[in-house]
């Protein structure tokens, strides 16, 4: 099969958070299963000058309209990862992909729109058929318009699937967005098609939607995250549409890129360790490696567990309870480690603050940045790793974390409830049980969890040291994943045809107010 993915990152080369893990991880297993898989992104500023020089200049120039200006592109080809990578370079004179970051800019929407309609014309200029053409999240969802209704005849795509990574993205924009890159935006603004299902502005385009609606599978990053979004609450707006759509729906949790994320070979860990050694052998391995940020931090020797987090601090992964985490595991006389930083400038400067307030306390490392080797020494380190999201698509720290020896406390949602077994579940038998899980993201509910995980690492360290030889022996590889993919790819699906579907009440309900509804003069950005 030939499988052509296009996405906004790629791990290591331009990653911003789980998106560009899985895109990497899912293309080597897909790979090794003997599919001939190219991936497609943007050639961001922030990928490393080094990298690319075994890069090679595919396509020296090619046009994309925006505006009705024509703008020079060209394509590059690179080995990355074991992967076959191309590079689309946009020569625009507003630097779309020069920015230092992959997004969290003004004009999200316009830079990934033109990145959509480049991607299109390069297809087009390499004129070889695809069978699935595998889009992520709402960055990449406008390209499925580009195919099937403006290139339909010059780029022969079997398939279209979409992967949502994280519902609460979904570019919403304007009708002159769409037509600044050559679309008929007005056509695209009907309920059956973009037009955001939020009664309230009728004049609203969905990038996402569009996806949902094109898309001939649309895969969730985990099974209960595919429940959740077809739900009032987790669907953020668009469950009407996806429950319209639900039998090309399906989810399929991520897995971890087992040559990145191995504390038997991992390159940025002194001392390695593996789930075939003793318990004991682990234990210890650890210790050491939580003495190398001993010293390189400055905190107490003496004090246990060690607790940590390593996540983007966004609103979705309970911010508020990344803090009281803080609080309470210095009160039970553990280690506090947080690796993250946030896109919400409110957040980031209320955790440098708690950083200036807890300046070289013996209890505490606050990292506010990005650091790749940093976040594999702490996995090795920690004891428990806390994961409070109000929602969680898949996760993947808590997978890695298990890998590492490190017991999740989880809030029960999403891919968090599919991987992590309390280890007071009686209904699942003992050796599926590998952590700790809550139901609601409140603070006393978290304590509670919290000081029920520390009691057990203090008082029954056999039981905990058992939890963690349970989740270092799950199989969180890509080579399930990838088959499940294959398996989405082949499937057959009754294709809906845009025109012809019926209404949905809600949909019919955004029909009448369109017509009565005032035009908003300008739409949201994301
Ligand atoms: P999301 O994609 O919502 O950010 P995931 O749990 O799916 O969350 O994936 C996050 C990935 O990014 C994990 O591999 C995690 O280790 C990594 N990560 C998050 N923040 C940082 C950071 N500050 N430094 C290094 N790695 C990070």
């Amino acid at each position: 099969m030939r499988i052509v993915q296009v996405a906004a990152e790629f791990a290591p080369l331009a990653k911003a958070g789980g998106l560009g893990e899985v895109v990497v991880g899912l293309t080597r297993a897909l790979n090794n299963l003997h599919e001939d898989v190219e991936v497609i992104i943007p050639k961001h500023d922030l990928i490393h000058p080094k990298i690319l020089e075994n890069a090679r200049l595919e396509i020296p120039d090619f046009k994309c309209v925006e505006n009705g200006r024509q703008i020079a592109n060209a394509a590059w080809q690179i080995e990355a990862e074991g992967c076959k990578l191309h590079l689309l370079e946009a020569r625009h004179p507003s630097g779309y992909f020069h920015r230092g970051k992959i997004y969290g800019c003004d004009d999200d929407v316009p830079r990934f729109l033109y990145f959509c309609r480049m991607v299109a014309e390069y297809l087009k200029l390499k004129n070889q058929p695809i069978d699935v053409l595998h889009l992520h999240d709402w960055h990449t969802a406008a390209l499925a318009l580009f195919i099937r209704d403006l290139m339909s005849l010059d780029v022969k795509v079997g398939k279209i699937v979409l992967t949502i990574h994280n519902i609460e993205y979904q570019g919403k924009c304007a009708v002159q967005d769409l037509n600044a890159v050559g679309l008929d935006g007005v056509s695209y603004l009907t309920s059956t098609k973009l037009q955001d299902n939020d009664p309230n502005y009728p004049e609203t385009i969905n990038l996402l939607k569009g996806g949902i609606v094109y898309a001939d599978r649309i895969v969730a990053v985990s099974p209960t995250y595919a429940k959740e979004i077809l739900t009032q609450t987790g669907g953020f707006g668009l469950d009407s549409t996806l429950k319209f759509c639900k039998s090309k729906l399906s989810g399929i949790l991520n897995g971890i890129d087992l040559s990145l994320w191995s504390p038997e070979s991992d390159r940025h860990l002194k001392h390695h360790f593996s789930s075939t050694d003793a318990l004991a052998s682990i234990v210890k391995a650890k210790r050491k490696n939580k003495e190398e940020l001993i010293r390189r931090f400055q905190v107490s020797s003496v004090a246990t567990p060690w607790v940590g987090a390593v996540t983007r601090i966004a609103e979705q992964k309970s911010p508020e309870l990344l803090e009281e985490a803080l609080v309470q595991t210095m009160r039970l006389g553990g280690v506090f480690v947080l690796l993250g930083s946030s896109p919400t400038p409110a957040i980031q400067s209320h955790f440098e603050a708690l950083k200036q307030k807890y300046q070289g306390h013996p209890q505490v490392i606050l990292q506010l940045e990005y650091d790749d080797a940093l976040a594999h020494q702490i996995y090795a380190a920690l004891d428990l790793l806390v994961v409070p999201s109000k929602t969680e698509p898949c996760g993947l720290t808590q997978m890695i974390g298990m890998h590492y020896g490190v017991l999740p406390i989880a809030r029960s949602t999403g891919g968090l409830k599919d991987t992590v077994v309390d280890c007071d579940n009686g209904l699942k038998p003992s050796a599926e049980r590998n952590g700790f899980l809550f139901e609601k993201a409140t603070a006393k509910e978290f304590t509670e969890t919290l000081e029920r995980a520390i009691l057990l690492y203090k008082t029954n360290p056999a039981t905990f040291q058992n939890l963690m030889r349970c989740g270092m022996h799950l199989d969180f590889s890509w080579t399930k994943p990838a088959k499940e993919y294959l398996k989405a790819f082949s499937a057959s699906v009754k294709m809906i045809g845009f025109n012809t579907v019926q209404l949905s009440p809600i949909m019919e309900q955004n029909k009448a107010a369109t017509a009565t509804k005032p035009k908003r003069p300008s739409a949201p950005r994301s």
